[in-house]
């Protein structure tokens, strides 16, 4: 199987990189990538072709599907906090890049193309667990690109017979993830701060809840979807439905690092969610050999990887910088 992943250089994608070159059913990986928050060092030491571009080039699109069997579309700009900044930005990138990428796809005789939308889509509709049948309300920008890219994949699939499969990641977390920039995630944030000795900032009380997932679940899961070809045009969630308050997260922190955690609670931002969960049903029906590795597995994997900090010092995002905003307890 040839297979390209968009966003290929990023936190998942190069993670599903690495899963995919240890499967012999997978002849050949391309990436493509514009580096915008990606880094090639992510992928330099893999068998795979990186195509460097944006994904708004439908004539480098065409280039890279040629002859693919499956397209893996993780390419998009990540950040709540940053759509707000710049919601045009967010869009092109991720609701029009999307949308080129759907467009190049049906033309290369179309391939399986599966895709990222979020969890930020359930946005201001409180029920718990979140289950794909809840009314979608979008309380960000980046949460409108990422319900635009699982209609589109929808809407394609319809028009054009599209193989397709949308999923929606909650909060993902593992190596490879940036600690150290302003939109760094919490897990990542937390544990660098910690390894430290610095404080840890909570905002509010620390009661909040997420569904926290491996990305090496993750990439289980997408590696199956691939091999399976799983076609399913309604949005799948990908999070098995571990509701963790931020308070307990931090003492699975002080486990998994063996050190202890110093906590700087500051106001509750407006517009944070409250608490994430998801309803899992949909996911282990078509996944049901998947297993997910535990919260304790996957915080010591990360911190492992965070524990050698120089050797993953990565640059923040291009343009990230100067932004005061931080995306740690976001949805994203
Ligand atoms: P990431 O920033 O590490 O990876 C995104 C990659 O896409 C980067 O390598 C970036 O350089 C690339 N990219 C961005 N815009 C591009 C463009 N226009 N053309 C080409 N490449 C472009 O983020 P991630 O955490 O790996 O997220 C991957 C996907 O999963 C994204 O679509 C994101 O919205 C979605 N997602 C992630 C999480 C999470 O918890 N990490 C949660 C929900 C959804």
């Amino acid at each position: 199987m040839k297979i390209v992943i968009t966003g290929g250089a990023g936190f998942i994608g190069s993670n599903l990189a690495r899963t995919l070159t240890e499967r012999r059913e997978i002849s050949q990986i391309r990436v493509i990538d514009n580096l915008s928050t990606g880094n090639k060092e992510n992928i330099a030491d893999l068998d795979v072709h990186l195509f460097e571009g944006d994904i708004q080039d439908a004539a480098l699109l065409e280039r890279a599907f040629h002859g693919v069997d499956a397209v893996v579309h993780l390419a998009a700009l990540p950040s709540v906090p940053r759509s707000v900044k710049d919601p045009l930005a967010s869009h092109h990138a991720n609701a029009t890049g999307t949308l080129q990428v759907l467009e190049v796809a049906r033309r290369a005789g179309n391939p399986h193309v599966i895709a990222a939308s979020s969890s930020s889509v359930y946005g201001a509709n409180r029920c718990l667990p979140k289950h794909e049948g809840l009314a979608t309300a979008p309380m960000s920008p980046y949460a409108v690109t990422k319900l635009a890219t699982e209609a589109y994949l929808g809407a394609y699939h319809h028009s054009f017979g599209l193989p397709v499969l949308p999923f929606r990641f909650f909060n993902v977390y593992g190596p490879g993830q940036c600690a150290d920039h302003p939109y760094a995630a919490v897990i990542p944030k937390w544990i660098n701060a910690t390894l430290n000795g610095r404080p840890l900032t909570v905002y509010g009380d620390g009661t909040q809840t997420r569904d926290f997932t491996y990305v090496g679940t993750v990439c289980q899961v997408l590696t199956d979807a691939l091999l399976r070809r799983v076609v399913e045009p309604r949005p799948v969630n990908l999070a098995f439905g571990h509701r963790i308050t931020l308070l307990s997260l931090i003492s699975e922190i002080e486990a998994a690092t063996g050190l202890r955690a110093f906590k700087e609670h500051t106001a509750r931002r407006v517009g944070d969610v409250t608490h994430s969960q998801a309803d899992e049903s949909r996911l282990r029906a078509l996944f049901p050999r998947i297993t997910p590795a535990p919260l304790q597995e996957g915080l010591r994997a990360t911190v492992n990887w965070l524990s050698r900090a120089d050797e993953h010092a990565t640059p923040a995002p291009a343009g990230s910088r100067n932004d005061a905003a931080s995306n740690q307890h976001a949805l994203f």
